[in-house]
């Protein structure tokens, strides 16, 4: 939803990866420069941070690339690197499911960060800055010349090289964590592990961040919900394993002409509970009609099937694997397929249907 609300600007691309960054920017840095304006400070500070910001997600970005170019390597694509204040996001096609491949894809990252701090720490006198520092703090604050500018950029990105290699999943650390297990256990078992203790770690997160910094809230928010999802998917994807679409479909249907009337098929809505139906013509299947498009269309007595069907849709065959469809509705907003053998319809596919048939397999086994 939130990509259609034009939520990020693109800022070009690398390698043909999208860079995109989240309009929630604009609010950080009226943050910084409200700040530093409260606490009195020279426009000259205020440009100093925020260029340092800027250079702080020039690292993060560098990072995020790490790890999309580490998945190239195993041929897995990355549609666009999205920056956000609280960090980046590689949006890689899927995680490799070779342990080995996800350590090195989830390394990656981290690393660029300990490059980038151990080219910084030949470049700037990191010691004798750290020793001025730690006998009065406001010295940094004093001079802000280029050298002390890239002493903080030492620091960060060895911050932010440590912070990700926390074993909180589905942060870099995590995902290192599930592929070291993986080599022990199988991976449904090592998701499940890895994701009590990334929810483990979000709590801590959480708290910390509720008494001395709000954008550990957010992270701790974006692990916590991260790891039960992706942990959910991995345990679904693995109770439909081996079972086929004729397994989970629907076989007592509705179907519809395209010259019946809107008002028929509201009667069915009403008296039955199917939601979504297939639009079928000489025992052909021609088009399907959605719920939503239904409803939208009531009040017009004029309406008929033909004129709200979909003609374009995907449909499945009865002996196709069911994590097709699984997968199918990981990444469409369209959750209704008709299973069509040979030309002849034969059922339809719902996420009530399959949300059903995983319930019923989880007491299986
Ligand atoms: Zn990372």
């Amino acid at each position: 939803m939130i990509n259609k609300m034009k939520a990020n600007l693109n800022l070009g691309s690398i390698a043909g990866i999208h860079i995109k960054i989240h309009w929630t920017f604009v609010l950080l840095f009226a943050w910084i420069v409200f700040s530093e304006m409260k606490r009195g400070n020279s426009t000259e500070h205020i440009f100093y941070h925020i260029t340092l910001i800027i250079a702080v997600f020039i690292c993060v970005l560098l990072h995020e690339l790490g790890h999309a170019l580490m998945a190239k390597k195993y041929n897995i694509s990355t549609k666009k690197i999205t920056l956000l204040p609280i960090g980046g996001i590689a949006s890689l096609e899927k995680m490799p499911e070779n342990p080995k491949e996800e350590f090195l894809v989830s390394l990656a990252g981290p690393f660029v960060n300990f490059l980038i701090a151990i080219v910084l720490y030949f470049c700037i006198p990191v010691k004798e800055f750290l020793d001025k520092y730690l006998l009065d703090n406001a010295f940094l604050m004093s001079e802000l010349n280029i050298q002390s500018f890239l002493f903080y950029l030492f620091f960060i990105n060895v911050g932010l090289m440590l912070f990700n290699l926390i074993p909180a999943f589905p942060m870099d650390g995590g995902r290192i964590l599930r592929a070291l297990l993986t080599l022990k256990t199988n991976r449904v078992k090592a998701t499940y592990i890895a994701s009590l203790i990334g929810q483990f770690f979000a709590v801590i997160f959480l708290l910390i961040g509720l008494v001395y910094n709000p954008f550990l809230i957010f992270i701790a928010l974006f692990i916590f919900v991260g790891a039960f999802t992706e942990n959910k998917i991995i345990q679904q994807l693995n109770l439909i394993k081996g079972h086929t679409v004729k397994e989970a479909m629907m076989t007592n249907i509705t179907t519809f002409n395209p010259s019946d009337s809107i008002d028929k098929v509201i009667d069915a809505i009403l008296k039955g509970t199917e939601k979504d139906f297939v639009v079928v013509l000489n025992s052909k299947v021609v088009g399907i009609i959605l719920h939503n498009d239904i409803i939208e269309n009531s009040s017009n007595r004029n309406c008929l099937v033909k004129d709200i069907m979909k003609v374009a849709f995907k449909s499945l065959k009865s002996n196709d694997d069911l994590k097709l469809y699984y997968e199918f509705i990981q990444t469409n907003s369209t959750f209704f397929l008709p299973v069509i053998d040979n030309s002849e319809l034969v059922g339809v596919l719902d996420i009530n249907n399959l949300n059903e048939y995983l319930l019923i397999q989880a007491k299986l086994t």
